[in-house]
């Protein structure tokens, strides 16, 4: 288990740094599209590394799709560009990170989303995981508590055409009551127990995959799976560090 969390947090991000690829008349550089090869292999590796503690040895077509499409470069600050498809975390200002690859991968695979899902996301950040979880659902909510990133997300998923995913603005530990109940919800950054509202708002088989536990310690990423009588059942799958779920202002 220690072996994993240091294989999937205390990645050395290394390799080779090519020349700055760009986009021409909306067709993508082939290079973009060769780095991001090269990061689905490295989360596939990662998966069949570690398939006894994840329950699964391959992505499902779906997920792997969705990571072989979506423009991560285009999530990240310009001036890390060069490092969108090192399978590693990286910042996008406010102090926030979108996730490693990795960890993306893993958490979507755990959410067993398909296609016809309306699914609720807490922490949109840069709209890199929402992207991901569009290519595969029909609809996709997603709240983010710092104005700044909600406007980056919401022009960058517009520029890419993502007309199912809806950006709101606002604190996560309520849920979004107006728009539950969801099939599935993903938390991307760690409360320090699971907010009831979250629960209250997953549909009867719904599936709640979350990172809980201690701000600057190890967390545990969960799986909540709703009985059809109102109770969960809950799976701890990998130690894991993610940003804290912060409330009110911050
Ligand atoms: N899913 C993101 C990574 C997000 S990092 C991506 O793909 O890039 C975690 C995000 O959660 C940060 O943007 C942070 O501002 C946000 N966040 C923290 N507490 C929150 C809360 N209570 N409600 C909504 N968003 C929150």
């Amino acid at each position: 288990m220690k072996a994993l969390s240091n294989v999937l947090f205390l990645m050395i991000v290394g390799g080779i740094i090519l020349s700055g690829a760009t986009l021409s008349s909306g067709v993508e550089d082939t290079n973009w599209s060769v780095r991001r090869m090269g990061m689905l292999s490295s989360i596939e590796a990662d998966v069949v590394r570690h398939k006894n503690v994840l329950g699964f040895a391959r992505l499902t077509p779906g997920v792997r799709h969705a990571l072989a499409k979506v423009p991560r470069h285009l999530f990240v600050p310009e001036k890390f560009r060069v490092r969108a498809y090192d399978n590693a975390p990286l910042p996008i200002g406010h102090q926030q990170t979108i996730s490693q690859p990795t960890i993306v991968a893993l958490m979507t695979e755990l959410m067993a989303v398909t296609h016809g899902d309306t699914v609720l996301e807490v922490g949109t950040g840069s709209g890199y995981q929402a992207a991901i979880l569009a290519e595969v659902v029909s609809h996709v909510h997603t709240i983010e508590i710092i104005p700044q990133l909600v406007d980056s997300a919401r022009k960058v998923l517009a520029d890419q055409l993502y007309h199912n995913i809806t950006v709101h603005e606002g604190d996560g530990y309520a849920g979004l009551p107006d728009c539950a109940p969801f099939d599935a919800i993903i938390v991307t950054a760690a409360p320090p127990e699971i907010p009831q509202a979250l629960l209250d708002q997953l549909k009867p088989g719904g599936r709640l995959v979350a990172p809980v536990g201690p701000v600057n310690a190890t967390q545990w990423l969960k799986v909540w799976v709703k009985q059809q009588n109102g109770s969960c059942n809950i799976r701890e799958i990998i130690p894991v560090r993610f940003v804290p779920m912060v409330s009110g202002g911050i």
